[in-house]
């Protein structure tokens, strides 16, 4: 993995990540590599220059795709990205796609963790089912997209429990299992988590266009 600018741009096996996150990068080369595919993989902080995305779309498959296609047609690179959120039964799926800025603040993940639990406060835990939905999409610069998906199912806790992971990972307990999100190791989680399950759906069209 590299995250400097790429020296050689139409290098077969090069791969960009739709994210300026160094965290998610290497989460992801470890999940891919695992899935059997020698590639590297860059992230968008290597071209500056390009604008984020606006997310617009209405569903995690569609934000996705919005974010690969811009980045695979700005760079004439293949490209990854993903769109993921926390999706509760009793609020009807939500948060969703809106999970980063629940409480208003994109990214702020204490509030947004905060503000959940205070909704859900009288709600017992037979009724506390929620997921975490990933959509991974790939896209080429020629027009090829993919998009798959994964799901982590589980109850979520009355507080949070653990330091690990990051945004709502400290009260998703995963079916199955005593802990929460934040409790498991990084190669736990990815074993079992959406986006662990959503880029290993995907990876045999990456396989495909990389050759
Ligand atoms: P994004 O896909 O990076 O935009 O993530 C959206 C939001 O969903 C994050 O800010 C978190 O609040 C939440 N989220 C997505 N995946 C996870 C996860 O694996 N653990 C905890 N929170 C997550």
């Amino acid at each position: 993995m590299s995250s400097s600018a790429p020296s050689h741009p139409t290098h077969p096996r090069r791969l960009i990540l739709a994210t300026r996150n160094p965290h998610k990068v290497t989460e992801l080369q470890a999940i891919l590599t695992d899935a059997g595919l020698d590639l590297e993989l860059v992230g968008a902080d290597a071209y500056p220059d390009i604008p984020d995305v606006k997310e617009t779309g209405v569903t995690f498959a569609e934000n996705a795709l919005l974010k690969a296609r811009t980045l695979a047609v700005a760079t004439g690179i293949p490209a990854v990205a993903d769109d993921s959120g926390l999706c509760v039964d009793v609020l009807g799926g939500a948060p969703g796609i809106f999970s980063a800025r629940w409480a208003g603040r994109h990214g702020d993940d204490k509030a947004n963790l905060d503000l959940l639990l205070a909704q859900l406060s009288d709600i017992d835990a037979e009724h506390r089912g929620a997921h975490f939905a990933c959509a991974a999409a790939l896209a080429s610069p020629f027009g090829t997209e993919h998009v798959a998906e994964g799901r982590l199912h589980g109850t979520l806790r009355h507080a949070p429990s653990g330091t690990g992971g990051f945004g709502y990972d400290p009260i998703l307990q995963p079916d199955g299992d005593s802990r929460t999100c934040a409790e498991l190791t990084p190669q736990a989680k990815n074993a079992i988590s959406h986006r662990g399950k959503a880029f290993r759906a995907l990876a045999p069209a990456v396989r495909e266009l990389l050759g």
